[in-house]
C-alpha cells in the first residue's frame, strides 16, 4: 500500500487541503496544486502511513505559515481512482488514522517490518510473507532447527525425517 501526500484545491468547493491519498499518486484527487514543499514530503509516496501523516502535517504547517490568512485543511481518504473530496480532520485525527492504518498493514513474519510490493516466502511458510530474502531464509532456517523429528508430526507427506535435509538450502 502506498500513501501520497499532496496539496489540493478540492473539487467542487475549492477548499484548500493537504491530503494523504491511500493507494498512492494514481489515487490522489485531481485538484493537485504545483509542488511547493517537496523537502517536507509533498509529492512523495510513502509505504508507512505514519510517515505520510507526519509529512502531511509538516507540509500543512509550512503552507499555513506562508498563507496565514487562508483556511487550509488536512485530511486523508481513498478516492478509489475517482474524484472524492476528503474531509478536514485535523492533525490529531490524521495521526490516529495513520497509526491504525499501520497496525492493519501486513508485516514481515520474521522482522516485523512493513511488507513492500515484493514479498518473499519459503516452502513451509504457510501464509507467512517476508520483506526480503534474508528474512525468509532466516525464518526457514530457524523453522528447520525447531522442527525436531518428534515435533514434526502434523503432516507425513513433507516430513523432513529429522529436519536435516541435505538439499534444504537449494529448495528455498
Ligand atoms: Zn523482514
Amino acid at each position: 500500500m502506498k500513501y501520497y501526500v499532496s496539496r489540493q484545491r478540492q473539487w467542487p468547493d475549492g477548499d484548500l487541503m493537504v491530503e494523504v491519498a491511500v493507494g498512492g499518486l494514481d489515487y490522489a484527487n485531481p485538484g493537485m496544486l504545483a509542488e511547493k514543499f517537496p523537502q517536507w514530503g509533498e509529492g512523495r509516496e510513502f509505504t508507512d502511513p505514519r510517515e505520510a501523516a507526519n509529512a502531511a502535517v509538516s507540509v500543512w504547517e509550512v503552507w499555513k505559515q506562508t498563507s496565514p490568512t487562508t483556511e487550509i485543511g488536512i485530511g486523508h481518504g481513498a478516492t478509489g481512482g475517482m474524484t472524492m473530496p476528503f474531509s478536514d480532520c485535523g492533525a490529531d485525527a490524521l495521526a490516529e488514522w495513520a497509526e491504525a492504518a499501520y497496525e492493519a498493514l501486513p508485516k514481515c513474519a520474521e522482522c516485523g517490518e512493513l511488507l513492500g510490493a515484493e514479498t518473499y516466502t519459503h516452502e513451509s511458510a504457510d501464509d507467512d510473507r517476508f520483506c526480503r530474502e534474508y528474512c525468509a531464509e532466516e525464518n526457514y532456517r530457524r523453522q528447520q532447527e525447531d522442527n525436531g523429528p518428534d515435533e514434526h508430526g502434523e503432516s507425513d507427506d513433507d516430513d523432513f525425517n529429522g529436519g536435516r535435509d541435505s538439499d534444504a538450502e537449494g529448495r528455498l
